[in-house]
């Protein structure tokens, strides 16, 4: 397949983008029936006649589900319905038992809101807001399990599983207006949008918003303008881009896909697509329906949905801190700067850090062991940072350890590494592996004297005065020591065993 630089798509076309989230809710039963929602439950245990399609059954509306979606929309700061309805969506898949899905059409509960959302921009950030669409309620599917092949997928499956523990689950689906074109940043864009989205639900505790399980889903939508047009192109839509970082990689290979195709004179087709993991790159899916093949119509089981105004208003007051003040808050809190704040919302580590800051530690430190080794370590294995298994408590308790001497800074992340590696608790890995910094001053001051006998040029240019030159004993300490000393100390013995002063 061909791909256009990424560079010179921006040269050549504007990149359009629209995005659709869903979110499953955490309420803990179903939307039209009262069995439970938790995940992992055995196959089929948590189904009833009316999630299983039964005939005879009926639907009645979770309270708590539409309490929520309506907090969503507030947080995204929407127009709520005085009146809506919920629509049958008409499509047959084995893991619909009903042959149709219970969602909405024309009459959302929420819609024409906005989020704004940071993106780097060079040394700076810039302000962007999205526009949205709208948010509806509808019902999840149950999930296929394609047994007997190699790849899991349907294709060269012996036989395929259907469990329905996930039919009815309640879903949220938010939609973004069109994002006009934002240039090169078109990916970054994409990106942050979905991260900020994830934070601001998950601060309101409708949702565990868990991109690796499933509870966060995106599609993305991408089309291609030519420089000098003002007519929109086809889109492609991307299905079920389950990370933030695959959000990126799928709008830019989807922009240089197009720009390849459009540069050869041929058509962009509307279709779905799937995106891979293992190369960044998607493949067709199916062409995509027209709204009219679905047979829209009112769900005739369910009443309309008229939310009183006066709940609205209460759940309006009660809505926690958004995630733009919470920012605003924790950069002052913090000391630092926008572009500083940037980095750590992209990363995905403003909870992880306010976390670890709630737990007595020093911002700067939190934010550099978040951001540095931790952050390191989830980028080679291409996850989220949440999906490391280190906490902010074992982090403090690292941080703990540097701040009374008893680990550097080197060691401190070979600490971490072996947390995340699942060898035990940072104390235990010190105990275990011997990791303690060598604070012992007799064993520091036998591995100087060995330095400086090696060394003798060294010794007389720090006598000369030239202290910068020590640099070259107190590393060679370090390296004795199996870089387990504290360097500042090793630093000072050094210079009381030669009586030079310091400073
Ligand atoms: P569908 O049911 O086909 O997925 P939706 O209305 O639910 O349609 O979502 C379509 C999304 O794609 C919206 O976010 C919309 O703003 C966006 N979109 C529509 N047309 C284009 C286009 N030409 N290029 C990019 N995005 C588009
Ligand atoms: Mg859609
Ligand atoms: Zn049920």
């Amino acid at each position: 397949m061909n791909l256009f630089e990424f560079e010179n798509v921006i040269t050549d076309f504007k990149p359009v983008l629209g995005l659709e989230v869903h979110v499953e809710l955490n309420t803990k039963t179903k939307v039209f029936c009262s069995c439970p929602t938790n995940f992992g439950a055995s196959p089929n245990t948590n189904v009833c006649p009316t999630c299983l399609g039964l005939p005879g059954s009926l639907p009645v509306l979770n309270e708590k589900a539409i309490e929520s979606i309506i907090k969503i929309g507030l947080a995204l700061n929407c127009q709520i319905a005085p009146w809506s309805r919920m629509a049958r969506k008409n499509y047959f898949y084995p893991d619909m038992p009903k042959d149709y899905q219970i969602s909405q059409y024309d009459e959302p509960i929420c819609f024409d809101g906005f989020l704004d959302v940071l993106v780097p921009n060079g040394d700076d950030s810039s302000k962007i807001r999205i526009g949205i669409e709208r948010v509806h309620l509808e019902e999840d599917t149950g999930k296929l399990t394609h047994a007997g092949g190699f790849t899991g997928r349907i294709h060269g499956a012996d036989y395929s599983l259907v469990d329905y523990n996930r039919a009815g689950i309640p879903l949220v689906e938010i939609v973004t207006k069109i994002i006009p074109d934002t240039g090169e940043l078109a990916p970054e864009v994409a990106k942050a949008y979905v991260a900020t989205l994830r934070d601001l639900i998950r601060n309101l505790g409708v949702s565990d918003v868990r991109m690796e399980e499933g509870s966060l889903r995106c599609d993305v939508n991408v089309s291609l303008m030519p420089i000098e047009s003002n007519q929109l192109g086809t889109r492609t839509e991307t299905k079920n881009v389950n990370s933030l970082r695959s959000v990126e990689r799928a709008v830019r290979f989807e922009m240089q896909r197009q720009a390849a195709l459009l540069k050869a004179g041929e058509r962009v087709k509307q279709e779905t697509r799937h995106f891979h993991e293992n190369d960044g790159s998607t493949s067709p899916g199916r062409s995509k329906e027209q709204a009219e093949e679905y047979r829209y119509f009112p769900e005739p089981d369910l009443l309309p949905i008229a939310p009183d105004s006066k709940w609205i208003e209460q759940l309006r007051s009660e809505l926690p801190e958004t995630p733009t003040a919470k920012r605003e808050r924790l950069k002052q809190a913090w000391q630092i700067t926008d572009f500083e704040m940037l980095a750590v919302v992209n990363a995905g580590a403003l909870d992880l850090i306010e976390a670890t800051v709630e737990l007595g530690t020093d911002p700067s430190a939190a934010r550099k062991w978040w951001l540095g080794k931790i952050t390191r370590i989830a980028n080679e294995r291409g996850v989220e940072l949440e999906q490391i298994d280190i906490t902010p408590a074992q982090v403090a308790e690292i941080d703990q350890l540097v701040a009374t001497g008893a680990l550097n800074d080197k060691l401190a992340r070979q600490v971490i590494s072996s947390v995340i590696a699942g060898e035990g608790s940072p104390g235990e890995i010190v105990q275990k592996q011997g990791l303690a910094v060598v604070s012992d001053d007799s064993a520091l001051l036998d591995a100087i004297k060995e330095a400086i006998v090696a060394m003798p040029e060294v010794v007389s240019k720090i006598q000369d005065g030239k202290l910068q030159a020590s640099g070259a004993l107190i590393g060679a300490v370090m390296k004795a020591t199996g870089g387990k000393a504290d360097a500042a100390k090793v630093r000072k013995l050094l210079f009381d065993y030669l009586g030079v002063s310091q400073d």
